[in-house]
């Protein structure tokens, strides 16, 4: 945390009472939202709105702040529950509502959205057309209020007042007595609802606009609403806490765009040179500000300055802004942390094991298949990298598996940009294997931007060891030499028996119980006794563990000539693991109180075996070595 505020000592921290002395722990953002609040209730310029005389009535030293965060906790200071009219902050919000009712084409044809460095009640209208420049001075609002859809007067009113009450989570009313107040004095608003008429940018009788207008300026609010509503744009839409969608979520750019460009008027500029953040204020006193992604700000305070911003309001979000680092300029950090790990197959392969002349094949051609393992929002930063460096490696690598087991969230340019990717891999004869994509809730275009003919170059994985296996067929289908047999002929081909004997051979052949089992069939299970070593003489099987969440693992998948259940005659106790059958499988098990007569009746036999056994220890610890250190490059 940024030690900005230290100047006039609302740094953040320092706000926590020491917790082994068994006192209450404050939050150190409270603790800094009520440090702020005591600084600036003491800041007694400006003066409250009189021209509205209803409004003239408002407590000058009634003052709150609130933020509310994107996943719906709420930090609250001061007269957060005292309600008052939410005056301009409504223009925003039904703005919102005019772009769902009649499309962007439609209002932006009678709306600009240019900001005008002028007062909020001013008449900026385009000089030819009347168009008011924007929907956040009086004249776009008028326009926009007339916009709203709906069978009558108090079809569009409920029509208003819902979607502000959607916004702020609860049901909301308008005070009827700052209504009146704003209907019988408000001259210079029917004066901009008339020259609107004028320029038939309202074309009907702008009396049912204006009265609109006037009431959802009337509208009452508190300060913990303006928060939640500033939280609802911030998180896209959602309102935080009950998950109910108050806005369209292709519209809340738009809304937040005319919010930074206008929403403080003649103070739009500087407001976003020293606060950042898209925002509006009311003539009530309200002010909120919205950070995209973060959070949402409401503060309260009714002495407004010669613009019509609440005095405290600016103060207390610059102050914010300033410490908590939130101006929405600020240049984020490079994307490069969307790529978790990057590494080729010379270091990490899949959990199948493979005989010596399969493992040199990736020894040598490894770096044909690149991982890079994805994670948190991809966009477009992210997605350029590793495009860019799939493009650049050129012919030399074949495949490149993108694994999306950590993403939050790809939008549509990235997934169109993957798309396009693959096209460029079919034209070069690689590969794009996508692993652990959530189908239904990521890359859900995909499918509809591929180019069709490039679609056998792509391929989907649930997992990323499949992902690898997949890659590593590949790469023996053209690097590998001699094809490795499914079945071997007799014990001495195996490699626990290398170095043996033919009379060591003879023996243990006597020693083995011979098995066979079906595809699917489970040949060991996790708990049982651990009391027999396995060789594997025709099939495959897999190392399996259930997961807690449901699922299963794979620890390794064996071929013929590989043991398994090793553990027993080193340590005995119980599975650790299942074995399930992957093929048909035949194997030799040798128990191991049989291994433990060899020490005595065959001790070059037992010496061998050991030998072997550890040598495949060996070499599954070097494997593993391997896995961490490219991991951890
Ligand atoms: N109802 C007020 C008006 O039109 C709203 C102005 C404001 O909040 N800035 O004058």
């Amino acid at each position: 945390m940024k030690k900005a505020g230290a100047a006039h000592g609302s740094c953040i921290g320092g706000g926590m009472t020491n917790p082994s002395s068994g006192a209450r722990v404050v939050s150190p953002i409270q603790a800094y939202l009520e440090r702020l609040h005591a600084q600036f209730s003491g800041l007694a310029e400006g003066a409250v709105a009189s021209y509205i005389p209803e409004l003239a009535k408002a407590d000058p030293g009634a003052f709150g702040i609130v933020i509310a965060t994107v996943d719906g906790h709420v930090y609250e200071v001061g007269a957060t529950r005292q309600a008052f009219t939410i005056q301009s902050i409504s223009k925003p919000l039904v703005y919102g509502v005019a772009l769902e009712d009649r499309g962007r084409e439609r209002v932006h044809s009678v709306i600009g959205v240019e900001p005008t460095g002028e007062a909020f009640n001013s008449i900026s209208l385009e000089p030819e057309t009347g168009r008011p420049l924007n929907p956040m001075i009086n004249a776009g609002a008028i326009a926009t209020s007339s916009l709203v859809t709906g069978d009558g007067r108090e079809e569009r009113l409920a029509r208003v007042v819902d979607a502000i009450s959607a916004y702020a989570g609860r049901p909301l009313a308008v005070d009827e007595a700052v209504f009146e107040s704003e209907r019988a004095t408000g001259h210079r608003n029917r004066a901009i609802g008339h020259m609107l008429r004028n320029y038939d940018i309202v074309t009907e009788d702008p009396e049912p606009a204006l009265e609109l207008y006037f009431k959802q300026c009337s509208v009452l609010v508190d300060c913990r609403d303006l928060a939640l509503i500033a939280a609802t744009l911030a998180n896209g839409g959602v309102h935080p806490i009950n998950g109910q969608r108050a806005v369209r979520e292709e519209f809340v750019s738009g809304v937040l765009s005319v919010m930074a460009t206008c929403g403080m008027y003649d103070f739009a500029g500087e407001w976003v040179y020293r606060v950042g953040m898209a925002a509006k204020s009311g003539v009530g006193g309200g002010v909120i500000a919205v950070l995209p992604g973060q959070l949402g700000i409401g503060v309260f305070s009714p002495a407004l300055d010669a613009r019509g911003n609440s005095v405290r309001g600016v103060k207390v979000c610059e102050s914010i802004s300033a410490d908590l680092g939130l101006h929405f300029l600020q240049p984020p950090r490079p994307l490069a942390s969307a790529v978790r790990a990057r590494y080729t197959m010379a270091g990490v392969r899949s959990k199948r094991r493979r005989p010596e002349s399969e493992r040199r094949v990736f020894d040598e051609h490894g770096e044909r298949v690149v991982v890079y393992e994805l994670q948190g929002d991809v966009r477009f930063a992210s997605t350029e990298r590793v495009l860019r460096e799939i493009i650049d490696a050129g012919d030399a690598l074949h495949f490149a598996v993108l694994d999306f087991k950590r993403v939050t969230h790809i939008d549509l340019a990235a997934t169109r940009m993957l798309a396009s990717l693959v096209a460029c891999c079919a034209a070069r004869g690689q590969h794009l294997v996508l692993t652990r994509v959530r189908r239904g809730e990521m890359l859900s275009e995909f499918g509809v931007e591929l180019d069709p003919r490039s679609a056998r170059c792509v391929s989907f994985q649930p997992q990323l060891d499949l992902g690898l296996e997949w890659c590593e067929r590949g790469l023996l289908e053209r690097y590998a030499q001699a094809h490795v047999a499914s079945a071997l002929s007799g014990l001495a081909e195996h490699r626990l028996c290398d170095g043996t004997s033919e009379a060591d051979i003879a023996h243990l052949d006597m020693q083995l119980e011979r098995w066979q089992f079906e595809a699917g069939a489970s040949i060991v299970r996790r708990g049982d006794a651990a009391d027999a070593l396995y060789f594997l003489m025709s099939g495959e099987v897999s190392v399996i563990v259930e997961l807690p969440q449901g699922g299963f693992k794979r620890l390794a998948t064996l071929s013929a000539g590989m043991g398994f259940g090793e553990s027993a005659l080193i340590a005995g106790g119980v599975r650790s693991a299942d074995v399930r059958a992957d093929t048909a499988v035949t194997c030799g098990a040798l128990s191991a109180s049989a291994f433990a007569r060899l020490e005595a009746e065959r001790p070059t036999l037992m010496i061998r075996l050991m030998q072997n056994l550890l040598q495949g220890t060996a070499e599954t610890a070097a494997r593993l070595t391997a896995e961490v250190a490219a991991l951890e490059g």
